[in-house]
Order: structure tokens, then sequence, then C-alpha cells
């Protein structure tokens, strides 16, 4: 090689003039290589490959059938001299004189650049080059390096691009760069891998947005605050007989981050969540028990993708076999309408341990901030709680439970009340039970509307609750006339509940 170091480029050629002298297979090597970069390509050759002819009657590329001439190179951005050794030093010249990077196949006196060898995973390139020395150790030092490159680098770029597009990482260039290396550190990959496009993307978000930049890198098992929830110890027995706990690999906790107000999270809740390397939570889940720590956001939003639950799963697996100690912070209790029983299979399934940290539902902790008791001696002897959504594979027998039990309460109901109060009343509830919707239960807005039954949905409408929210029906619900007793000046409106 004529220069010691080269200087290594990726030269953008898309829609440039390039020009490759000779018709052989390498410079049919170098045409498809020049066409995969978006080149105009014009051939000189008088004789073309087969290859070669055919991408020319397609019109891909121009081919000039006769030898090399001067002024050939006259536009070009770059040339591939691959045929006759003997006109090398022709084509050199006029690219010297034209300021066109000339390389001369296996002629380094007649090169301006080497073309190294390359592997490709999408917009990953790795071009090894031995400055035109040793191309066959320059092969095997890529076929070294391919072996290690999952096809889903690819994915991986176009995710990175996306995330960089968002701009989330926050400080100078040396706190991102910190940053986008402790989040790749994750393994991305992995998800991608197994098609969990949306969970990788949370992923990277999370931890690109977390401020909590040592976290993640973690503290020894150990170090967790002993005295203050033992089990959480890595050390401490998994959820079966004969478990050794988290030991290398790392542990799940699904925790109940309680109804609303975080401070009706569990004492052993919230030291998971101290202890946590990463909190992955969904939606309705206070932002005060969040700050300060690398959390994944894996709930609905609107107007984006949602998480899918195989996605969560494939997420909290990959983060424990990473050694991570996680946190699945679910609203209210985890084992109501949370999905996560199916989080703990999929858990069990994959032989990482587990704990579940239960804690107040919004189902009994709402009314019991809205002054409604879930049972009573007087009136009310048996409670259900029951999911309003249809779909999911759960449908409830709105016949069978509109009778069933003295208190009812529906979750997941406010977006068709009404529909749900038809079936109660087709199934034998009288229209005129008492009924109140308690929206945002334990939250300092928290709202509670009453009405008979019947009258309910339209005095909801009307007053237009914000989410989350429930509905309650039974005689309990009179009894908050004489013990509501959180936020006493809110919402009141309809006048039948909890008028003092
Ligand atoms: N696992 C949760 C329930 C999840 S389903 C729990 O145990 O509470 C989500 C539903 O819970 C919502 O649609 C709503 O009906 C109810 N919900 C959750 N938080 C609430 C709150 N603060 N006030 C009223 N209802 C709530």
């Amino acid at each position: 090689m004529t220069v010691p170091f080269a200087l290594p480029l990726a030269l953008e050629v898309t829609g440039r003039r390039c020009v490759v002298v000779g018709g052989g297979p390498v410079a049919e090597g170098k045409v498809r290589a020049l066409l995969d970069a978006g080149a105009a390509v014009v051939v000189v050759a008088e004789d073309a490959t087969a290859g070669l002819a055919e991408l020319a009657r397609r019109g891909e590329v121009e081919l000039i059938e006769r030898s090399y001439r001067r002024g050939d190179l006259v536009g070009a951005r770059l040339v591939f001299a691959a045929g006759d050794r003997s006109i090398n030093a022709d084509v050199f010249a006029e690219a010297e004189a034209e300021g066109v990077l000339c390389n001369a196949h296996q002629d380094s006196a007649h090169c301006h650049f080497a073309s190294p060898t390359v592997t490709r995973r999408g917009d990953l390139v790795v071009a090894v080059s031995t400055g035109g020395r040793a191309p066959t150790l320059a092969g095997y030092v890529r076929d070294a390096l391919a072996a290690g490159l999952p096809d889903e680098f690819g994915a991986l770029i176009d995710l990175v691009a996306e995330i960089r597009q968002e701009g989330i990482a926050p400080g100078d260039t040396a706190e991102r760069g910190r940053l986008w290396r402790r989040a790749l550190d994750f393994d991305v990959l992995g998800l991608l891998a197994s098609g969990q496009w949306e969970a990788a993307r949370r992923l990277l978000r999370g931890v690109l947005a977390s401020p909590a930049g040592d976290r993640a890198e973690g503290q020894e098992p150990d170090e967790i605050p002993r005295g203050r929830a033992p089990a959480l110890s890595a050390s401490a027995g998994g959820p079966f007989p004969g478990d050794p706990g988290a030991g290398p690999q790392g542990r799940v906790w699904i925790v109940g981050a309680g109804p609303g107000d975080p401070d009706l999270i569990t004492i052993r809740g919230r030291a998971a969540l101290e202890a946590a390397d990463v909190v992955v939570h969904d939606r309705l889940v206070h932002p005060a028990l969040l700050a300060g720590r690398v959390v994944v956001d894996v709930g609905k939003e609107p107007g984006r993708h949602p998480v899918s639950q195989d996605g969560i799963n494939a997420l909290l697996v990959s983060l424990a076999r990473q050694g991570k100690r996680v946190v699945r912070l679910k609203g209210g209790d985890p084992f109501v309408f949370g999905r996560g029983s199916e989080e703990a299979e999929a858990l069990a399934e994959a032989g990482i341990g587990f704990e579940i940290v239960p804690a107040p539902t919004s189902a009994l902790a709402a009314l019991a901030y809205a002054g409604i008791p879930a049972t009573d001696r007087r009136c009310g002897a048996s409670i259900a709680v029951v999911t309003g959504q249809r779909g999911d594979g759960q449908t409830v027998d709105w016949d069978r439970v509109a009778n069933a039990t003295d208190t009812l309460v529906v979750l997941m109901g406010m977006a068709r009340l009404g529909d749900i109060v038809d079936r109660l009343v087709a199934g034998g509830r009288s229209p005129d039970t008492p009924a109140a919707v308690v929206s945002r239960g334990t939250l300092p807005d928290q709202r509670v509307l009453g009405a008979t039954l019947a009258r309910l949905p339209e005095v909801v409408a009307d007053a237009g609750l914000p989410g989350p929210g429930l509905l309650v029906v039974g005689e309990v619900v009179r009894l908050s006339e004489r013990i509501a007793w959180f936020g006493a000046d809110q919402g009141r409106e309809a006048g039948e509940v909890g008028r003092r």
C-alpha cells in the first residue's frame, strides 16, 4: 500500500456518475455494490458478463461496449478499474487529472482508495480493509465480525434513529452518550429478535429519559436495605419451595401501586421500588412513585401503539435475565383485573423468581374514600367486583350478576355505563337502587356522583367526569350521606349521595 494509514469514509454516491472499467466478474461485483449505494453506473467494457448485460438490458447501468478511452471519466465521482491491468495507468492518470477517485483492482500503485470488504445489517455497515494488502485476511475478519452481529441490528438502528429524533435524552453530548450506552446495555436486541418492537422502544425511551443514572448499573443485591423487606434480598426464597431466589439472575416483584394516592402503596411495595433497578409501570400509577427511577412506561398511550401483553412478559423476562431487580408496578392490586397472573405465569415458565406484593384495590379503596362501605351489617352482606369491559376474553354474565350480591362494583365500565345499567335492570336489579360513580378515587380531585341506578348514566354524562372511575351499586351507597369524609366540598352535584 502506498499510504500507511488510509482515511476511512462511507462515501455518499447516490445519483453520482461512477465508472467501472472492465466487464468480468470482479467488475460485476463492483457494479452491484455501486448500484446498492444508488450510484448512476457506467460500465466501459468490450465484453460483459451475462449479469452485466442483463443489468444493461434492464437499464440499470449504462454499458459502453468498447475499450476505455480518455474522456470516459469526465463528470465521474469515482472509477473502478477492474479489467485489463495494462490500462490501469491510463485510467489512473485521467482520474488524477479530473479529480476522480480511482481504485484499480489489486494494483495499489493505481489506487486513491482501497475497497473494503463489507457486512451489513440494515444501515449498519462493517467495512474491513487491509489496504489491499491481504484481501483474504480482510474477508476472514469480516466473517468473524459478522458472526457476532445479529440480524436485528438493522431494526435496532431504525429504532435508535427514531428515538434520537424524539430528542428524549437530555444533557450535554457526553451525558447523552453515556445514557445511550446504558440504554443499549439492556438487551434491546433480544426483544427485537422476539418481535417485541414496541416493548423495545419503550425500554430505550424509558432508560434514556431516566435521571437516576447510576441505578441501572445496579447495586449488588445485598445492598438492598435490610430489615425493611427481608424477602426482597436475593438470598431469600423464591415463590416456590426450593427456589434459591434471584442469584445472578434477576427477580421480579409484581407490585400493586394502590388505587391512586401514592401513600396507599404498602411498605413492602415501597421497599421493592426503592431497591429496583428498573420499574415497568402502567398508566394509572401515580408519578410520585416513579420520580427518580429508571422507568419503562408500558401503559396505553393515546395515539401510540400499545405494548402487547406478550411484549410486557418478554420485557420482564429479558430484564430479569440480565440480572436486574425489576418492579412491575400496576394500579390498585396486581391480581385484580391487572393481568398480574399472566405475567407471573410467564415468569414461572421462564424459571424466573418473582414475588407478588398486593395493595388496596380501587374497587374497595375508592369506595372507602367515597364514604361507601363495601359491606355493612345492615344492608350489605355480599359484594361482587366485575369488569365492565367487553372483549379480552372476559365476559360478565349480567343476568347472573345483576342481583347476585348486595353490593356490586364495576371496574372499567365508564365508557359504556348506560349499557351496563340497562343490563343490570334487565337482569332484575331495581332501577331505584342507590348507585354512584367514584371518579379518580383517593386522589385530591376525587369526585363522587350518586343517583338511582336508572338515572346515574345521565347524571354522570352531564358532569363529564374524568377517568379512571368505577360504578358501585347497592344500599351501602346511601351510607355515604353520613360517612363521606374525603374532600368534603367535592362532587355533590347530583345531591343523592353524600349530602350532609
Ligand atoms: N388492578 C386495579 C384495577 C385495574 S382495572 C385495581 O385493583 O384497582 C382499571 C379500572 O380500575 C379502571 O377502569 C377503574 O374502573 C378502576 N380504577 C382504578 N383506579 C381508580 C380510581 N383511582 N378511582 C376509581 N376507579 C379506579
